[in-house]
Parts: C-alpha cells; sequence; structure tokens
C-alpha cells in the first residue's frame, strides 16, 4: 500500500506525551506509576472529580512542559490558564478534562516553535499541559465488545499535546518527525517514549479534491502511524477518485485488521462547550524563572549537533550521527579539550570504533580514555605513525586499557621509512614478475599491492611503500 506520491496530502500530528519522570499525577498526589497495578489502586477523591475537593498544580509538571517548548523552538507564555474541556464518556468520572485553550481568553503554556527535519520545516502550532482520562478496555474489538471496563489509575496522569500544523505530506514524514520528537523528549529527561501508551498519537488526513478532513485517533506506535496513514490517504483518494466523498469523522485504527474504521462525525469544538477552570488561578511564568528552567534543561541531540558544526567545524551528517549516542558525544568533548582537531577525533570515532566496540569508550567496560585517544591521534597527525599502524594501537588499548605510551609493543616504535626495509617486503610479494606487470598496467593493481605491504608491514610509511613499488616495477 505505497501511495507515497498522492499530490496534496496534508497531515498534521497531535502528540500525547505522558511526563513518565513525574512521581504524582498533574493536580494530585497520587502515584502516577500506574502501569502494572490493579484496576482503580491509585486514585484520589481529586481525580475522581468529587464534590468538594480542589485540584493543585503540579510545578514540575509545568517546568517539564517548559522544557519540551525550548527544545521545540516554542513561545512560552507569560502567564497561562486552564480550561474545561466538557464531554461525557466513562473514562473521565468528572465529565471534563481539565486542559488548555487557545481562544476564548485561553492561553496555552508555549506556541508557535517549529523543527527542522532535513529541508523541511514543520511549525509548531501549540504545545499544552492537560490530563490524561481514564483508560477503557474492551472485550473483543471496540464495535463488537458489549460491555468495557474502566481503570481510572490513567486518570489525572500529566500529558503534554505537541499540535502540529498540517506540515506533512506523506506518512514517512511523519514518523520520522515523531522518532525524532521522541528522541526529544527522553534527551529532554522528561518523559520515557519506550513505556506503553507514554506517546501516542493522533492524526488530522485531508486529501486534495475532497473537503474531508479525518482525524484518526490513539495510534499506539509510529510504525502503526505509517500504517493508518498509508491506509487512509488511499481510503481517501479512492472517494475522490470515483466522484465520491470521504466526510469528516474521527476514525479508530484497528492494529489488528489493519484499517481505519468510523468511531463518529467529527464533533465541532463548540461541543466541549470550553470555559475557564475556576478551580486553578492563572500560572504567571516570570523571565526569571523560565530564564532558571532553561539553563537547567539538558542539551538535545538537535542542539548539540548544531552547536558541532558551528564550534568544531564537524561536517552536519557527523554531527548529527555523533550526537545521536550521548555517550560518544561526551568522549568527544573530553577529546577535543586535549586534541583540538574536532572533525578527525569524530571520523575516527564514527569509522574506527564500531558499535560493539563504543562500551570500552562510554560504557562500565571502558578501557579507552580520552586522553589515550588524543595521544594516538596526535601520534597520527605527526606522522609518527601510520593509520595502520594506529588501528592496531588502538586494538591494544580497547583490549589493555593502556594509553599509546604504556604500550610495549613494535606498533609504537615509529613509521619504517627505510627504502630497504620496504623493499625486502615488496620483493618478496612480486615474485616472479607477472605481479609486476600487472601493477604496471592497472592502479587498481598497484594499489592492491600496496596494501599487502601495508598488510605484512604495518608501520611501513605508506608514501615509501608507493615510491619503492613503482621504483621497483619500472625496473623490471
Ligand atoms: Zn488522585
Amino acid at each position: 500500500m505505497k501511495r507515497e506520491e498522492t499530490a496534496g496530502v496534508r497531515i498534521g500530528l497531535e502528540i500525547h506525551c505522558q511526563l513518565t519522570a513525574l512521581k504524582t499525577k498533574l493536580f494530585c498526589p497520587c502515584s502516577s506509576d500506574y502501569r502494572g497495578r490493579q484496576p482503580n489502586e491509585l486514585v484520589c477523591p481529586v481525580c475522581f472529580g468529587l464534590p468538594g475537593t480542589l485540584p493543585v498544580l503540579n510545578g514540575k509538571g509545568v517546568e517539564y512542559a517548559i522544557r519540551i517548548a525550548n527544545a521545540l523552538g516554542c513561545k512560552v507564555a507569560g502567564e497561562t490558564n486552564f480550561y474545561r474541556k466538557n464531554y461525557f464518556y466513562p473514562d473521565l468520572s468528572k465529565n471534563f478534562q481539565i486542559s488548555q485553550y487557545d481562544k476564548a481568553g485561553g492561553v496555552p503554556i508555549a506556541s508557535g516553535g517549529h523543527v527542522q527535519l532535513g529541508g523541511k520545516r514543520v511549525r509548531i502550532r501549540r504545545i499544552q499541559l492537560e490530563e490524561d482520562p481514564g483508560k477503557l478496555t474492551y472485550e473483543g474489538t471496540i464495535e463488537k465488545s458489549s460491555y468495557s471496563l474502566v481503570d481510572y489509575n490513567r486518570a489525572g496522569i500529566a500529558l503534554v499535546e505537541i499540535v502540529t500544523e498540517p506540515d506533512f505530506e506523506t506518512a514517512k514524514e511523519a514518523k520520522v518527525f515523531l522518532e525524532r520528537l521522541r528522541s526529544t523528549i527522553e534527551a529532554l529527561g522528561v518523559s520515557d517514549g519506550e513505556l506503553e501508551g507514554a506517546m501516542r498519537c493522533d492524526a488530522n488526513i485531508s486529501v486534495a479534491g475532497g473537503e474531508a478532513r479525518v482525524e484518526v485517533k490513539n495510534i499506539s506506535s509510529f510504525r502503526e502511524v505509517e500504517k493508518a496513514l498509508n491506509y487512509e490517504i488511499l481510503r481517501q483518494g479512492t472517494f475522490s477518485g470515483t466522484g465520491g466523498l470521504a466526510v469528516s469523522e474521527t476514525r479508530h485504527w484497528d492494529e489488528r485488521r489493519s484499517i481505519t474504521i468510523s468511531l463518529r462525525l467529527k464533533e465541532g469544538e463548540q461541543d466541549y462547550r470550553y470555559f475557564p477552570e475556576p478551580d486553578i488561578p492563572a500560572v504567571i511564568l516570570s523571565q526569571g524563572y523560565l530564564e532558571q528552567v532553561r539553563s537547567a534543561t539538558p542539551e538535545v541531540p538537535e542542539a548539540r549537533a548544531e552547536r558541532y558544526v558551528r564550534e568544531l567545524n564537524l561536517a552536519p551528517q557527523t554531527a548529527e550521527e555523533l550526537s545521536r549516542d550521548e555517550g560518544l558525544s561526551l568522549f568527544f568533548e573530553e577529546t577535543v579539550r586535549s586534541f583540538k582537531k574536532g572533525p578527525e577525533i569524530a571520523n575516527w570515532l564514527l569509522g574506527e570504533v564500531p558499535e560493539q566496540t563504543r562500551p570500552k569508550l562510554t560504557g562500565e567496560e571502558r578501557s579507552v580514555t580520552p586522553q589515550g585517544l588524543s595521544e594516538l591521534l596526535a601520534m597520527l597527525d605527526s606522522g609518527r605513525v601510520t593509520r595502520p599502524q594506529a588501528k592496531e594501537i588502538f586494538k591494544q588499548m580497547t583490549a589493555t586499557g593502556n594509553r599509546p605510551s604504556e604500550l610495549k609493543g613494535s606498533e609504537t616504535e615509529g613509521v619504517v621509512a627505510d627504502e630497504g626495509a620496504i623493499e625486502k617486503v615488496v620483493s618478496r610479494l612480486i615474485g616472479e614478475g607477472e605481479v609486476a606487470r600487472e601493477a604496471k598496467r592497472n592502479p587498481k593493481a598497484f594499489n592492491y599491492l600496496v596494501g599487502q605491504v601495508l598488510r605484512l608491514e604495518p608501520r611501513a610509511d605508506p608514501k615509501v611503500v608507493a615510491k619503492t613499488i613503482a621504483r621497483m616495477i619500472g625496473e623490471q
């Protein structure tokens, strides 16, 4: 079902991200650690909304939402407020959800950011804080189940809702954005996106030729997002192609059958009768406070990559790849303090350190230190060792935990630039003359011969090797 090229597709995303790093819910002291608990174990009169109770806003929740806003380049409001979103559904025992609103006097915590995805700019319309509803469990499928069960442990868990403009044109773009968003949010230390249900996504899709705006609700994983969107693009495309019309509605993604099914006609905002939450006063976010949050916010991979390009001259792609691994980035930054050539360090880390060796630099099995690598790269840079030699030394460093100056092997004894010594190795390889004739005709064979010499004598200076071979085959 590949319809990536369908023209005029517009997709906007609404992502709900639980702030799983919080210990308690957004407006009450109930534990937020609800996974694996007995149903309805983590509830209190506040999250049930019983008469006479008052919600108290979790300050850490505000701080975490601001961290996300900063990372997505949004403008944080100086004063923000909460609204009631009214609807009758069993997952809300209060019949309303405490949320935020961007109209009629409502001010969400942040708005107007953007994320750069390669050449594409994805605009962020707003970020808001709200509470998660409870969870309904159906017997069998959602449409055939004769009853549903409700668990309020999740009711009141802090959610950050991130709303994008309809800037995506393919399902793939949406998926790439979501993966990037997840890694950003994890780097901020506010949420573990791997936990089941911690990041959920709704998508609005419209296809040119049809007036309909279809919302697909509650897609659980990013792999499913791509599948659900491609299904919807195809379904709506079929309608407009045959002169029929898709209707504006809310649909549910049925993972098991890989189809969307109609839930209800789309609600208008008026259906929710938004009004200001009378029990929570406006929240003032002073410049001083915002500055404090900003300085306490961990650097996300994207910002780190930009800094590497700007300050340490890395190529954008190298910077991006390096920044994705936090441990390796840290190692890189420590190394650059004693060996100033950032690009060379980065290329070594990404080119010469295979994935399975990385724990030797960053993990508990750490045996190579930034100082050790600096020493090695300085030797390579000044021509005291050749690249094959440096690779061999690096291998020994990972195995022994020693710095190059502490190693005893012959690899560290310096480059062999003596033509006489190299000549002996070359003549062993050239043998009867057929190899030499081939190397004379064919540059590939010549380079192969250089490689063979370096394999037998890793300390040989490659320039001297090439010169010696050229001279020797010329004589034949
Ligand atoms: Zn509670």
